[in-house]
């Protein structure tokens, strides 16, 4: 059995707490490992990490920046099946599904080899006669990331890549349910030169969170879980001072529109709504469908669902199990719960045959038809392989059932009616819009980030607001001292 630790200047670091939590393998149900979790001094000890890096490698040069960002860009590229295996043995998603998540964080990493460009400032010369007024970017400090479970590699990547080539340190708290993603990205930022101190691990639950909110050393925080844990967190962190950004959680609904087509709006909601076995933010969770075809796309949406295979990831599956054997139980949970409040249950999942051991966690997919706005299929986030298919009449009724829903993170309309999707991207109060496309999750060099519950904070996550979440701006007037002396002047600067 494996000791999972934190890691700490650049080497592996125990700690004194003797608190543990069993990581398991969601395939197997075995334990695979056992988690250190940080008290407040293990905690401190990775902040005093990060505080002491930072000088140095604020001061670094961009070009050094850069060539460490290369070299781990390269080394996560050739190895990047290593980090996928590792992410299916703790988080239970299919390989291929692992490897897109690694593949996704792997352009934020690339789009922040770019940081010389996007730090650029301003010059304006002469802006007052032989004054100069410019300005720069600058890093804050040491910053922290607290990630979910659902992605441990790429919701991380998210975040660090930019703020390291933007000049900061960081230390990560990873999810406590699949901790050893951030300790092989960890070495390899080793491998690739990253100065120790830089970057560093804390493994832990609440106890280390509320160090890294409270601790005066960190100077912004980029989180990423459920909505009333980021809201807490955003409250808590931002009463210290700090810059905050606090993604939370999500029910995304996906518009068909009579117009659509149906074969491919049931091809897009069987793979938006059970890949990963629905434990994506990004996940469709709700297909709104307007008007007279409820019917047939029902039926495609079952007949495409009955066909995946559920079973462990390292096989070849469609959809693995769910996180752990709480989380399986809370969402069988709700259907069930669906069920009694009378949603008619289409496919049931909790008869599900998987292709994996018996012990595993297993929740096939599950189709709701019939599904009322009142219901807690409906209201709540399921974050499981659930679909709640909701039936209106018309686009207006679709358009309120989002804009009313206190979850703003992605939505997505499917049509063939140029019209009808513009007013929708532009009516719908949603930070992640899609049309004829399912997971509107953006590229690198755009933002990620929801509206209402589903973000606390001005910033959404990489992009150009990741650049400014993690620099601060500081403008420069500069005059030169030339042979005409102006003398003394107590008004107000103005401009000549
Ligand atoms: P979670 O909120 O349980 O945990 C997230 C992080 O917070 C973890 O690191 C955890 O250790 C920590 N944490 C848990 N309880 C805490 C507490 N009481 N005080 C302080 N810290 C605490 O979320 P999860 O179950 O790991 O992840 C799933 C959730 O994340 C879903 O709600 C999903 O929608 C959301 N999510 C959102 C996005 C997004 O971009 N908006 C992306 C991925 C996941």
């Amino acid at each position: 059995m494996q000791t999972i630790a934190h890691w700490v200047d650049g080497k592996s670091f125990a700690g004194t707490s003797e608190a543990t939590s069993p990581v398991t393998n969601p395939a197997t149900g075995q334990v695979s490992g056992t988690l250190t979790l940080a008290d407040a001094a293990d905690a401190r000890v990775a902040v005093d990490a990060a505080v002491a890096a930072f000088p140095s490698w604020r001061d670094a040069s961009l070009t050094r920046r850069t060539q460490v960002l290369f070299r781990f860009r390269e080394l996560l590229n050739e190895r990047k099946h290593e980090l996928a295996a590792i992410i299916t043995a703790e988080h239970g998603k299919v390989l291929p599904d692992a490897l897109g998540e690694v593949t996704r964080g792997l352009e934020v990493v690339e789009f922040a080899c770019g940081i010389p460009h996007l730090l650029k400032g301003g010059f304006t010369e002469n802006a007052s006669t032989r004054v100069d007024v410019f300005s720069v970017r600058q890093p804050l400090g040491p910053v922290a990331i607290i990630s979910p479970f659902n992605f441990p590699a790429m919701v991380p990547m998210w975040f660090f890549p930019v703020a390291i080539a933007a000049g900061n340190t960081v230390v990560l708290k990873p999810s406590e349910k699949d901790p050893s993603a951030a300790l092989w990205l960890a070495r390899l930022w080793t491998e690739a030169g990253l100065p120790d101190g830089v970057f560093n691990v804390v493994q832990g639950d609440k106890v280390a969170v509320d160090e890294l909110l409270d601790n005066p050393g960190i100077r912004a925080v980029s989180f990423v879980g459920s909505t009333p844990i980021a809201r807490y967190v955003y409250q808590r962190g931002t009463a210290t001072g700090k810059r905050v950004q606090a993604l939370g959680g999500a029910k995304n609904h996906m518009v068909v529109l009579p117009d659509a087509d149906l074969g491919l709006a049931a091809d897009a909601a069987v793979n938006a709504g059970f890949g990963s076995a629905g434990e994506r933010c990004m996940a469709i969770s709700v297909v709104v469908a307007v008007g007279n075809i409820a019917d047939d796309l029902v039926a495609a949406i079952n007949q495409r669902a009955a066909t995946i295979k559920t079973g462990d990831g390292t096989r070849e599956s469609d959809m693995g199990p769910l996180v752990t054997r709480a989380h399986r139980d809370k969402v069988a949970g709700y259907i069930a719960a669906g069920e009694s409040e009378g949603a008619t249950v289409v496919l049931d999942g909790r008869s599900v045959q998987p292709d994996g051991a018996q012990d595993g966690f297993w929740l096939g997919p599950t189709l709701l038809d019939h599904v009322d706005p009142s219901m807690s299929v409906y209201t709540d986030e399921i974050f499981g392989p659930v679909l709640a298919v909701v039936r209106v009449e018309t686009y207006d009724d679709a358009l309120a059932l989002i804009n009313d829903n206190p979850y703003g993170n992605g939505t997505a309309i499917f049509t063939n009616d140029g019209g009808a999707a513009r007013r929708f991207q532009n009516e719908v109060e949603v930070g992640m819009v899609g049309i004829n496309v399912p997971i509107p999750v953006p590229m690198a060099y755009y933002s990620f980030g929801g509206w209402k519950a589903s973000l606390f904070g001005d910033s959404h996550a990489h992009g150009t607001d990741g650049v400014h979440f993690f620099t601060r701006t500081k403008a420069i007037t500069a005059r030169w001292l030339d042979p005409s002396h102006g003398g003394l002047n107590l008004g107000f600067p103005q401009n000549s």
